[in-house]
């Protein structure tokens, strides 16, 4: 399976697509047990992406990463841009210079994990996005060479939804949401959710392919 970065105008459309689908649930989550702009951040970040996807598409993989993360971490703002931003320039570091194949690909999701670890210093079980990305990296590590691509896509989408459900209850313990202490039991995390939902259209494309 091979797929070229002159996906990812399609790609980011799509993830434009389902934040404004689900805009009002994500800052219902985000207002429940954060300060309520999720959203707008994430907005901000999608509108610069955007308007520089035909750049981006002329790009290999590494470069690709490199770009988007850059524009995660000065448009996003918030705690989730400089995570996403991360996410992505160490997956530029982790790919460059290689052909990028779903192996590579899964190998550089998971150092881009990890580094989202040590930015936030956080692990799992705190109820935040990592709840959805470190089961996502370990189900890619795990199967991406041995699944087929369209059974690894079912694999990703399903351990993104299971890793959303299972924030809601899980006490906060990093972000705005761990001021809440016992009051974050309950309610989903907005990260995690905007995670799935991204992680669900991106899949959603890559299967129409
Ligand atoms: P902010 O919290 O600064 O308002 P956002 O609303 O854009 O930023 O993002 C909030 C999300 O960021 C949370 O729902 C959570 O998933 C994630 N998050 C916050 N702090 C951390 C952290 N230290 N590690 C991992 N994820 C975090
Ligand atoms: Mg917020």
């Amino acid at each position: 399976m091979k797929i070229n970065p002159d996906i990812l105008p399609e790609l980011i459309q799509a993830v434009n697509n389902t934040v404004t689908l689900h805009a009002d649930e994500l800052t219902e989550l985000d207002k429940a047990i954060g300060d309520g702009d999720h959203v707008i951040n994430l907005q901000r970040g999608l509108d610069a992406l955007l308007a520089q996807q035909d750049e981006i598409a002329q790009l290999d993989w590494a470069s690709a990463w490199q770009k988007i993360g850059m524009i995660c971490m000065s448009k996003i703002g918030g705690a989730s841009g400089s995570l996403f931003g991360t996410l992505f320039v160490t997956m530029a570091k982790t790919a460059k210079g290689q052909a990028v194949d779903v192996e590579v690909f899964a190998q550089a999701f998971a150092a881009g994990v990890e580094s989202m670890k040590l930015r936030g210093k956080a692990e799992a079980g705190e109820k935040t996005m990592l709840d959805v990305l470190i089961p996502v990296a370990q189900v890619l590590q795990e199967n991406a060479s041995r699944a087929e691509f369209p059974d690894l896509l079912v694999q990703v989408e399903q351990a993104a939804q299971v890793g959303m459900e299972s924030t809601r209850d899980m006490l906060a313990t990093k972000g705005r949401a761990s001021f809440l202490g016992e009051r974050s039991l309950g309610h989903i995390d907005a990260g995690a959710k905007s995670s799935q939902l991204i992680i669900s259209a991106i899949i959603d494309t890559l299967q129409r392919q």
